[in-house]
């Protein structure tokens, strides 16, 4: 069973997008998923429904948040099976908004002049 709600057999898809917390981060997030999305959500489908949309740049940026959003909830997951402590959702996004911006710093290459 899952160890955050123990309402259903802990799944990649559970974990991720129907476990309560998850669905308020992904609300909360700048995907703004409704709740009714999430819990039909399945992991493969919003991954390629995402890689569809915009030019490369779009998509890229589109999946890399996406990824660090789902690698928060997981950290989530186990700061609560782990050590007992409970993040607040806004803490969760506000840590994957700011991993996001670090990590497009990091990829960019500055203009020369
Ligand atoms: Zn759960």
């Amino acid at each position: 069973m899952c160890p955050k709600c123990g309402n259903e057999p802990e799944s990649v898809d559970h974990m991720l997008f129907h476990c309560e917390q998850a669905v308020r981060v992904w609300l909360l997030s700048a995907f703004r998923f409704r709740p009714e999305e999430m819990q039909i959500a399945r992991f493969e489908e919003v991954w390629n429904n995402l890689g569809q949309k915009g030019n490369k740049k779009e998509k890229w940026d589109v999946l890399h948040l996406f990824a660090i959003v789902c690698w928060n909830i997981w950290k989530a997951r186990n700061a609560w099976v782990f050590r007992g402590v409970r993040m607040k959702e806004t803490r969760i996004c506000s840590i994957a908004a700011a991993e996001f911006h670090d990590f497009c710093n990091a990829v960019t290459v500055p203009q020369r002049d």
